[in-house]
């Protein structure tokens, strides 16, 4: 059972409200997110219709696009991914800053899609941790936002601390990033 406390004198009444810095740090960075765009086929068609004046992802905060890993704190990859490439993939993951998040759009970074074959990366998740994955052959930009408000959860909520805990260098661990 919850028992619910009054607030201590000083904390409460007009113009004032109690919380932690966690949640203070939380809410900026959810809402101030600078995507780096991995957009390799037509998912990434998808994404600049998201950015476009009708679905406008500038209302969410994250219209400040970063085409250099080191300014920007979500990655989102967007199409088929060659084998080819998956070293210039993890390179741009590895040289993000902490805290990052990855965002999969569309079958293809998820899983492959349909191109089921000898050369192509059968999941991003493969070679980097992903944090949310958004389905569809291509997604509609609804569902690439949804998928922004999904890190926005993630981002909103991760404890301050657990960039820096053991569990997130073995999750790196895995998959060879140290
Ligand atoms: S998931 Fe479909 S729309 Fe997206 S890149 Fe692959 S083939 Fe193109």
């Amino acid at each position: 059972m919850v028992t619910i406390v009054d607030a201590p004198d000083g904390f409460s009444g007009k113009g004032f409200f109690a919380t932690s810095f966690e949640h203070a740090i939380g809410l900026a960075r959810k809402n101030s997110l600078w995507p780096l765009p991995f957009a390799t086929s037509c998912c990434g068609i998808e994404f600049m219709a998201t950015m476009g004046a009708h679905y406008d992802l500038a209302r969410f905060g994250s219209e400040r696009l970063s085409f250099s890993p080191r300014q920007s704190d979500l990655l989102m990859v967007m199409g088929t991914i060659a084998k080819k490439m998956t070293p210039i993939l993890k390179e741009v993951y590895i040289q993000m800053a902490e805290p990052k998040w990855v965002l999969s759009v569309g079958a293809c970074a998820s899983s492959g899609g349909i191109f089921d074959t000898y050369s192509v990366l059968q999941g991003i998740d493969r070679i980097i941790p992903v944090d949310v994955y958004v389905p569809g052959c291509p997604p509609r930009p609804e569902q690439i936002i949804s998928g922004i408000l999904k890190i926005q959860d993630l981002v909103g909520n991760e404890s301050l601390r657990r960039r820096n805990s053991q569990q997130y260098t073995d999750l790196l661990h895995t998959f060879n990033i140290e």
